[in-house]
């Protein structure tokens, strides 16, 4: 077995560990496996051992992986940071976008997806934690961004996604997770109908999968460290 192939098991079990803890199905929590900075042959190495859904940061080095894996039927996920000029791109190439945080990049996203294609999935991306981050909509300004984007056409707004602040208060971290999940039930009860808490990573999944997350994103236990962000 590859180190891929084995560090995939690893996180499954820890997924399923904390999902019966929570008293949840393993089939409602989905692992996205980032795979920003590592090759296209890593990325296959774990979709032959049956990962099916990427993350990638970088709109160039996710083109460039998602054209060279194009015979393998994957899913993916734009995660980075989002600019207005790569817009089009992740619209024609990727399968989801988690982090929306304003309407515009939501209106050129939706421009660009076009209407002869099943909607781009999106997330907006939530500022959890206040002035200790710079990217997301803060949380009192959620609702009004959250309407605008499920009114765009060729869109289908899916739910939220944050990044806590660094810490090694997990019990911080936790409170975060869960403001992002009371977010969800709240604009739910507003109209909305969010399915995804997209959050967790390699060192808080556990905390994530026990406060509802729905999709966890997790490269560093999966493809090992990054000698670049
Ligand atoms: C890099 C990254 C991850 C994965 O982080 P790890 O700590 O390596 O698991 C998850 N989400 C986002 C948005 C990222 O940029």
């Amino acid at each position: 077995m590859t180190t891929i192939c084995a560090n995939l098991q690893t996180v499954r079990a820890r997924i399923a560990a904390a999902a019966e803890t929570a008293g949840r199905s393993t089939g409602g929590i989905s692992l996205l496996a980032v795979s920003k900075t590592f090759p296209a042959r890593q990325v296959r190495e774990a979709a032959a051992a049956g990962q099916r859904a990427f993350g990638e940061n970088y709109v160039q080095e996710g083109l460039a992986k998602i054209q060279s894996l194009a015979d393998m039927n994957l899913e993916w996920h734009f995660i980075g940071p989002l600019q207005s000029n790569k817009a089009r791109a992740v619209a024609e190439h990727f399968h989801w976008a988690h982090s929306i945080d304003r309407v515009k990049i939501a209106e050129r996203l939706a421009a660009a997806r076009g209407s002869q294609r099943p909607p781009l999935q999106v997330c907006l991306q939530i500022n959890v934690s206040g002035e200790a981050s710079k990217h997301g909509v803060s949380p009192g300004e959620t609702a009004a961004l959250a309407h605008a984007v499920a009114a765009l056409p060729n869109l289908r707004l899916r739910g939220l996604m944050a990044i806590p602040e660094p810490t090694e208060d997990q019990a911080l971290t936790r409170r975060r997770f869960a403001a992002l999940r009371a977010l969800r039930d709240t604009l739910n009860r507003d109209g909305l109908a969010l399915d995804t808490l997209s959050m967790g990573m390699s060192h808080d999944l556990e905390a994530a999968v026990l406060e509802g997350a729905t999709i966890v994103r997790v490269g560093t236990a999966i493809f090992g460290g990054r000698t670049r962000a």
